[in-house]
């Protein structure tokens, strides 16, 4: 079989769509039904599509239309998806932010995209009502740092639902406005007309686990047609009554199209949780029941170590992992519980984020599942990217199709680098099996070059997981003097468990191929994560290049 032939589709074609569309579809089918559940407080789609509208004039009102950047910088609340599609329905592009950057990383995205107008939380307001967020000041560090980038606008929201007392005590400033009196004017915008192909709707920054923050620029038609695609490979979910939880924050790609945009597009419920609080999270399924869960694979492990003996989760019947490789250990443990499978998908910022999933009728262990309908997956020689590899060879994991990226914002020589022949380079490497399944070997630059053999570190990860005491397991290359690279692992353990470093590498070495097996093994408390909760590696990295520099 050709390698390129992978794809699962027959006929399909997406149709571009402006994203707007789905709330509007949403408030005419589901006017009524429960769209937002935050912390017990319910709003219906006919409310949020009409706050949404309110908003996009108020928006207008202050300048946004065509072309306008727009920041949202907020944990997950019911604005989050309110203003997400006022700024669309303004004619503006929604550029996400991270909201745990510190006032450098804020103002850095903020300038690099050109944001005119940063749409935040005052937390320190709000934090007595709803428990701990993010961190305290969050709107502080916004204004400071769109002082300094001399933004002209700044809009500060608050919460809909505080008393009037409250409100008071923050009154309009020259830099921000209360979200009431943002939605105090017009009941609906000005049309605007959106071209999908074309427009920009979302400025996804990407690389900040690894090199310089760049924004892929997603258009309308990227996302909605990423939608389609998950719904054509998955015919079973769009019942309109489901329920979805999103821990997942919505400001980064997964959450933003797999919990926001299908969620809406479904007409499902939203359970949103400002952050990942194990009791609160484990207090929400147990009172809303919901039916889909996705996740990042550190979550399902942590949800499996918070259930109580015997709980059941069966209510939950669909569950997609992804944005980093699902352990079998951790999904045999999470599908315990629910009963359900764990689909995985794989997919990045560039493309919207979904390419392949796993067809929930044949799941192949180990594997991201298969091209999405309308997606074609190629397996590239990294070193010579202009040839194709057959079936069954590794290497790099090149993405054509609908959802893929128009390039990076402002970047030519770096758009330019990450396509060849019209595919998108994805820097991960991978091989089809004979059905199309891809199975991910890892990224490229994360190999560890080992006496000039590549070791994937995902291998050795993937074997510590066998070991019954090993929770989460993050393996890197450090430098060494007679191989130049040699690996390192580091590991955290299930509670309850015991066991030494001697032990983990003893067993290591009984699992790998001699030059596989690591240097070390060092045994911590926790690990680092990305906000997305994936394990991040840059800490690591640097933590052992500081030693050696030391
Ligand atoms: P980001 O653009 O920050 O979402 O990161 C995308 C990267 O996450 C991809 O290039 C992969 O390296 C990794 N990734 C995403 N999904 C998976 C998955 N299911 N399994 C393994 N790696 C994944």
């Amino acid at each position: 079989m050709d390698a390129t032939a992978n794809h699962a589709d027959v006929d399909f074609v997406a149709v571009p769509t402006p994203l707007i569309d789905l709330l509007d579809d949403a408030a005419r089918r589901f006017a009524g039904r429960p769209a937002i559940d935050f912390l017990g407080r319910g709003q219906t789609w006919g409310t949020v599509a009409d706050l949404a509208d309110r908003a996009a004039a108020g928006l207008q009102a202050l300048g946004v239309g065509k072309g306008v950047c727009v920041g949202l910088c907020l944990p997950n609340t019911p604005y989050s998806v309110i203003l997400y599609f006022a700024i669309l329905k303004a004619g503006g592009t929604v550029v996400n932010f991270n909201p745990l950057y510190t006032e450098r990383e804020l103002a850095g995205q903020i300038k690099d995209s050109g944001t005119r107008i940063m749409v935040t939380l005052d937390i320190a307001m709000i934090q007595a009502k709803i428990g701990r967020l993010v961190d305290q000041g969050l709107l502080d560090r916004v204004i400071v740092c769109s002082m300094v980038a001399a933004l002209p606008l700044l809009k500060a929201l608050l919460f809909r639902a505080f008393k009037a007392r409250d409100l008071a005590a923050v009154p309009d400033g020259e830099v921000y406005l209360r979200f009431d009196r943002l939605i105090a004017g017009a009941a609906k915008p000005k049309p605007v007309v959106i071209d999908p192909v074309q427009d920009i709707a979302v400025l996804q920054y990407t690389g900040g686990t690894t090199g310089t923050p760049k924004a892929a620029m997603l258009t309308h038609a990227n996302i909605t047609a990423n939608i389609q695609q998950v719904l054509a490979a998955n015919p079973t979910i769009g019942r309109g009554t489901e329920r979805i939880v999103g821990v997942l924050p919505l400001f980064h790609v997964f959450a933003m199209t797999g919990v926001m945009n299908l969620g809406v597009a479904i007409g499902a419920e939203l359970i949103l949780l400002p952050r990942l609080d194990m009791k609160l999270l484990m207090a929400t399924i147990a009172r809303k029941r919901p039916t889909m869960l996705p996740g990042v694979p550190t979550l399902y492990t942590a949800i499996c170590n918070a259930a109580g003996a015997g709980m059941d989760l069966s209510f939950i019947d669909f569950c997609m992992s992804g944005g980093a490789p699902m352990s079998l250990e951790g999904m045999e443990r999470f599908q315990r519980l629910s009963r359900c499978p764990i689909l995985e998908g794989y997919g990045l910022s560039e493309t919207s984020p979904i390419v392949t999933t796993t067809p929930p009728d044949r799941v192949k262990i180990g594997s991201v599942g298969r091209a999405l309908p309308g997606t074609i997956v190629e397996i590239r020689d990294p070193d010579h990217p202009e040839v194709v590899l057959a079936q069954g060879a590794r290497g790099e994991i090149c993405v054509r199709g609908p959802q893929v990226m128009r390039g990076y914002y402002h970047r030519p020589a770096e758009t330019a680098a990450s396509f060849v022949d019209g595919a998108l380079r994805t820097g991960d490497i991978g091989y089809l099996d004979e059905d199309g399944y891809l199975f991910i070997v890892d990224r490229i630059k994360d190999l560890i070059l080992c006496g000039g053999f590549n070791v994937y570190p995902r291998v050795i990860e993937e074997a510590a997981y066998q070991h019954a005491a090993v929770q989460d397991a993050v393996a890197i290359g450090i430098p060494d003097a007679y191989r130049g690279q040699a690996p390192k692992l580091f590991v955290t353990l299930r509670p309850g468990t015991a066991a030494t470093e001697a032990e983990i590498l003893e067993f290591l070495q009984a699992h790998l191929n001699r030059i596989e097996i690591p240097k070390t093994v060092e045994i911590r408390e926790s690990l680092p994560k990305t906000m997305v909760g994936k394990l991040s590696k840059k800490e690591l990295v640097a933590e052992e290049m500081a030693k050696v520099q030391a």
